[in-house]
């Protein structure tokens, strides 16, 4: 079973080649719904990318404009994707005007193919600029999600940069990667960087063709690690599940008071960390699988889906919101933003004022399916049983 390369062999799951070559053949064949967060990215994008567009063309935008706009994916533009896109813009702006301001070197969501990887390797970097003056490439990646990422030796980034280098004909001295991440807070700041140069591009590329060379291969082979955590096989990959079998072999064996030294402690914490993150890929995984079913209307015992929603959200706009309450004898206001929906709420049952108002005001949006625990449904199940069992 050989994937269908152009869709595999992405700058974005490079890493996860990298650490096992065996998920490539062992998703070939499986397609996965868009998440809502992952609409939500695009939507944050696609103001990014408007904005840099107009900047390129000296068309000043003001990002804010797009608030409420409904992007290409139809996914309405929100307050904090905006937010997310300016911490992106900003840095990109200020890197470009402390060079000379050549805007006319700035490559926005440019698709570009990397061939020294792989034959059908091919990506869209967020923001490239190459600098002639210091012969200097930045590339940039927005990323949306609250996973943090690392800008080091990070093969997406690696893959826009060489991209880069290819289709500018050039040769820079220098490469400045950055991974623009404003929703994770993990105290490194919302953008990462590595400072790095070709010979050392040149060498993870080597590494990153010959895990595609094996992934495309008979060699292949399944191997759990961080990895495993976005990949699609993951409620099928019988690596996976044996790698949550040794973790119950771990927690059976008996119990006896053994007293570790310093190092032995951190070894284990160590293995711990890493137990907890493949089992946490295939729970993920088996949760996936047991949703999709339940979708296509098989009765799986024990569980059903629920529509689940998002935080209420305030419907009309800041200042709307302020001036009403005002009018309630309610300050709705923090320094710029008003007041959750349900902070107002307790500050209107403090007053003793009918809260229910606020639902004239606010929302909450689906946002997905969630599995519940469902005792009627094993119920059901069961009485058929028996039912066919006579
Ligand atoms: S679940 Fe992990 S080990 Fe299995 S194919 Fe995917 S990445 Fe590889």
């Amino acid at each position: 079973m050989i994937a269908d390369h152009a869709k595999v062999h992405q700058p974005s799951s490079l890493a996860r080649t990298i650490g096992c070559t065996g998920w490539v053949q062992m998703s070939a064949d499986i397609h996965r719904e868009e998440t809502q967060e992952a609409r939500e990215g695009t939507a944050a994008h696609w103001v990014l990318e408007e904005c840099t567009d107009k900047y390129k063309s000296n068309i000043y935008v003001d990002p804010y404009s797009f608030e409420n706009k409904t992007a290409p994916n139809g996914v309405i533009v929100t307050e904090e994707m905006i937010d997310a896109a300016v911490i992106h813009f900003n840095d990109v702006v200020d890197t470009v005007e402390n060079r000379n301001h050549q805007r006319a070197n700035l490559y926005i969501e440019e698709t570009v193919t990397v061939p020294q990887v792989h034959r059908d390797m091919f990506g869209t970097g967020d923001t490239v600029f190459y600098c002639r003056v210091t012969n200097t490439l930045f590339v940039w990646d927005f990323k949306y999600g609250h996973r943090s990422v690392s800008a080091v030796r990070n093969f997406q980034l690696m893959c826009y940069a060489l991209g880069a280098v290819r289709r500018l004909n050039i040769n820079p001295q220098s490469i400045v990667m950055r991974i623009v991440q404003p929703r994770c807070f993990d105290g490194k700041g919302p953008i990462r960087e590595w400072v790095t140069d070709m010979n050392t591009l040149h060498e993870m590329s080597q590494l990153a063709r010959e895990r595609c060379e094996q992934a495309d291969g008979p060699n292949a082979k399944c191997t759990p690690g961080p990895h495993c955590r976005d990949c699609p096989a993951t409620y099928r990959c019988p690596a996976l599940q044996q790698s949550g079998a040794v973790v119950y072999d771990y927690v059976q064996s008996p119990a006896s008071p053994i007293e570790l030294n310093d190092h032995h402690l951190v070894l284990e914490y160590e293995l711990l960390e890493r137990i907890e993150q493949l089992i946490k890929a295939r729970k993920d995984g088996v949760e996936e699988d047991i949703k999709r079913r339940l979708k296509n209307g098989v009765n799986v015992p024990s569980y059903s889906l629920e529509t689940s929603y998002s935080r209420e959200k305030w419907t009309i706009p800041a200042k709307e919101v302020i001036s009403i309450m005002n009018l309630l004898g309610v300050d709705a206001a923090k320094p710029d933003v008003p007041k959750t929906p349900n902070q107002v709420r307790q500050q209107l049952k403090k007053l003793k004022i009918d809260a229910s108002v606020i639902s004239a005001y606010a929302d909450k949006e689906p946002n997905g399916l969630k599995l519940v625990k469902d005792a009627t449904n094993r119920a059901r199940l069961i009485f058929k049983e028996s039912m066919k069992n006579g």
